[in-house]
């Protein structure tokens, strides 16, 4: 009996490994031809400094809005883009996109926004980043100063020492570099003191419970004082209500984003809201 079971467990799992990679072929195909249809879009999410209540960044999210159906969110289809490899020729869409937008909004007067981009591993560890972001700034004339690049924690510490070298030249260029979902993934302090880096990005995960759990909260205390010591600023996303603004707030966090002050909108959302 035990042994028919596991044939049947067997039979099972091969057919769902097959399902798996036929569906990551088709979402591959699908993904190859919404590039070529230029169906990806940039949503904008208001990045405000706490201390001032001014709207200081965005947060450049990508969307996947197909013809037909609706707009997939980013979770959904950023694996497999990152494991076909197809997250690099998005990635620079993405890239020119908010390089252009940022210099738009100059042309167009708004206050100075820093956009940030969040870069896949992949793409970090691809040996034509650097060139890629310098060709943008001279292709698109944004201000390299109002660019910063996101890359996570864990996908720094896949090769910590390439990431060196990597932050050192984009940080000669003068764009600004922030560790995301810091807290997620297990950084050496010993190499976040090497970093040339801007800004430490406080996980959500954190955040949603500051009020309520005293751990989180600690963290969250811990990493404001740890990135100031380190001259670092502090970004807390994921902020959905006024106390956990005040907890930010009391404990010193420079900036913060999340729905509380906007949902991630459309590049018209953005001027709209700085309008009012
Ligand atoms: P992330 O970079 O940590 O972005 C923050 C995510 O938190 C976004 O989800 C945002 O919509 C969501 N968020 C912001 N405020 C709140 C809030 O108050 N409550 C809740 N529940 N969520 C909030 P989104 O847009 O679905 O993006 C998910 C992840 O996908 C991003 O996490 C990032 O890792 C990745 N991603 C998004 N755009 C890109 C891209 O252009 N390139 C790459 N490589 N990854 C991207
Ligand atoms: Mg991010
Ligand atoms: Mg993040
Ligand atoms: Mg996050």
């Amino acid at each position: 009996r035990a042994k028919a079971d596991g044939g049947n467990q067997y039979a099972f799992y091969v057919h769902s490994m097959s399902m798996q990679a036929l569906d990551s072929l088709r979402m591959e195909g699908a993904l190859r031809r919404a590039l070529e249809r230029d169906e990806f879009r940039l949503h904008y999410q208001p990045q405000v400094d706490i201390a001032t209540g001014a709207v200081v960044g965005v947060e450049a999210l990508l969307r996947w809005q197909p013809q037909l159906g609706p707009m997939v969110p980013p979770g959904d289809f950023i694996p497999i883009a990152e494991q076909t490899g197809l997250i690099v020729p998005i990635g620079d869409w993405v890239l020119a996109t908010a390089c252009a937008q940022q210099k738009a909004w100059r042309d167009a007067g708004l206050p100075p926004l820093t956009v940030s981009v969040n870069l896949s591993a992949r793409q970090f560890q691809h040996r034509d980043l650097v060139e890629l972001v310098a060709r943008l700034v001279r292709e698109t004339g944004c201000d390299p100063a109002c660019l910063a690049l996101e890359i996570t924690e864990t996908a720094v510490m896949e090769n910590p020492q390439a990431a060196v070298a990597i932050f050192r030249q984009l940080n000669e260029m003068g764009v600004q570099l922030a560790i995301d979902d810091f807290g997620t993934g297990y950084s050496s302090l010993a190499y976040l003191k090497r970093f040339p880096i801007d800004s430490l990005k406080i996980d959500r995960s954190f955040v949603s419970d500051i009020t309520h759990d005293a751990d989180d909260a600690a963290i969250v205390h811990s990493v404001i004082a740890l990135a100031h010591s380190m001259n670092l600023k502090v970004v807390a996303e994921g902020v959905e209500d006024a106390r956990q603004l005040q907890f930010l707030r009391e404990h010193g966090c420079d900036q913060m984003q999340g729905y509380y002050v906007s949902r991630p909108v459309p590049a018209a959302g953005i001027e709209e809201l700085l309008r009012r």
